[in-house]
């Protein structure tokens, strides 16, 4: 039963002083007031176990990172045109967990703010303008981010394609034309990046740049098939362009077997993007980028950010590392992430609307279908299923075009025990529909 009563003048107030285009997750509301490391606490007292925020990486409040930050903000938040060890400190922290290649760091305030100083840089370094995305792709909500964004300049309401934007085929193993069987599937989804820089060559263009995803976030909780990426950086490399990562949901060890989603595909970028999990829900985002791009951006304009870098974002980075490491969340990641597929693939051999389960540690996709065969996307049982796990006190999300894909990307803590009472709570969403 919704009942939204409590809420009325929180959500009458809300819609008329807040901006408005931004929906509010379920249909009975939640007002949450607290949170601790994997859990979320609402007004009325209930628990639920957050099987959706990632940018909280380390765990919601995480102990550490606060005492670290609360102890900076009260010595000291200021600007980078001081000299401070933190912003040192992190970035050779933060690079010493990439290729020797990638060097030189930026910090911003989010994703978005990240991909678009990333954007402007290729462009610096090529001289060129035009940029190659993948389909469905989400990198971000300033002006240049929603331009690289299909999900967004697709959409209701979006201002459709610019020209200098190039849509390559999204890499989809499970509903794409070139499926998991296809042991070259990689090498074809990768020949329509080459066809758009074979396109622009004709034009006497060349792209500045390819970003993607290492993992496909909002194309679907898509991991790229193998071979992907060396691929499509080795023709985006020939015709002169700049390979961009953008590791913003993927990144921190998240996906278990390595720190980054690029390393699954043994590729080294020229520019890697970080957000979310960067500072553990503070506002914090990064660019990383090779020494040679950085000498070419130097060009004598100067790059000021006002907050960018600042000591307490500095301070919450370093301490996000070091929990990472002092708690082996990586390794606990990759437990947990095959523990929780697993027992979704044991659902889905009981219920037939589960079409496919994929993933890496903890960030893994079930995609739900009406028939196997069709792949009709199974809506709005999906919804049902989320609203009904929710009822349970587990939070989901759903994503992808289809809007079929169940999301899990839980804070880093998230557990065995949390695995099985959410494939408890979701076999019996299942069995009800
Ligand atoms: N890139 C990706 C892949 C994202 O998922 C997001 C946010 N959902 C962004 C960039 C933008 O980050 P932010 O919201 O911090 O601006």
């Amino acid at each position: 039963l919704i009942n939204n009563e409590d809420y009325s003048s929180l959500l009458a107030e809300r819609a008329a002083h807040v901006g408005r285009n931004l929906s509010i997750s379920y249909r009975q509301k939640l007002k949450i007031v607290r949170g601790a490391l994997q859990y979320l606490y609402d007004d009325k007292g209930n628990t639920y176990v957050d099987c959706v925020n990632n940018p909280s990486h380390a765990g919601h409040c995480h102990p550490v990172v606060v005492k670290r930050m609360q102890k900076q903000i009260a010595t000291l938040n200021t600007n980078t045109r001081y000299l401070h060890d933190h912003i040192v400190d992190y970035a050779k922290k933060l690079t010493a967990k990439l290729p020797p290649s990638l060097s030189v760091c930026y910090f911003t305030n989010s994703g978005s703010e990240a991909n678009d100083l990333a954007i402007r840089m290729a462009r610096h370094f090529t001289g060129q303008k035009d940029i190659i995305v993948l389909d469905h792709a989400y990198h971000g909500t300033s002006t240049v981010a929603m331009e690289m964004s299909p999900y967004k300049f697709d959409s209701k309401g979006g201002f459709g394609k610019m020209p200098w934007i190039h849509k390559a085929q999204n890499p989809d193993t499970y509903r794409g034309p070139y499926k998991y069987a296809d042991a070259d599937a990689g090498k074809k989804y990768a020949a329509d990046v080459q066809r758009i820089t074979g396109e622009l060559k004709q034009a006497n263009k060349a792209p500045a740049a390819f970003i993607c995803e290492t993992l496909l976030g909002v194309g679907g909780q898509i991991p790229l098939p193998a071979n992907y990426l060396p691929e499509v950086y080795k023709h985006i490399r020939n015709a002169g362009g700049v390979c961009i990562a953008d590791e913003v949901q993927v990144g921190f060890g998240r996906i278990g077997d390595h720190f980054w989603g690029f390393e699954l595909q043994d590729v080294i970028p020229d520019i890697v993007v970080m957000g979310k999990p960067i500072g553990n829900g503070h506002p914090l985002a990064a660019v990383v980028v090779t020494n040679e791009i950085a000498d070419a951006f130097n060009n004598g304009l100067e790059y000021f950010n006002t907050f960018g870098g600042n000591p307490v974002s500095m301070a919450a980075g370093i301490a996000v590392l070091d929990v990472i490491e002092s708690e082996q969340m990586q390794q606990h990641a990759k437990d947990t992430g095959e523990y929780l597929m697993n027992g979704l693939r044991q659902l889905m051999q009981q219920y037939t609307i589960i079409g496919d389960v994929r993933g890496h540690g903890l960030f893994i996709g079930a995609e739900l279908v009406k028939d196997r065969t069709t792949l009709e996307p199974a809506i709005p049982e999906i919804d049902k299923v989320v609203e009904y796990v929710k009822s349970k006190g587990y939070l989901l999300s759903t994503d992808g075009p289809l809007h079929n894909v169940l999301k899990i990307k839980p804070p880093m803590p998230f557990n065995n025990n949390n695995a099985d009472e959410l494939l408890q709570y979701l076999g019996e969403a299942f069995s009800l529909l």
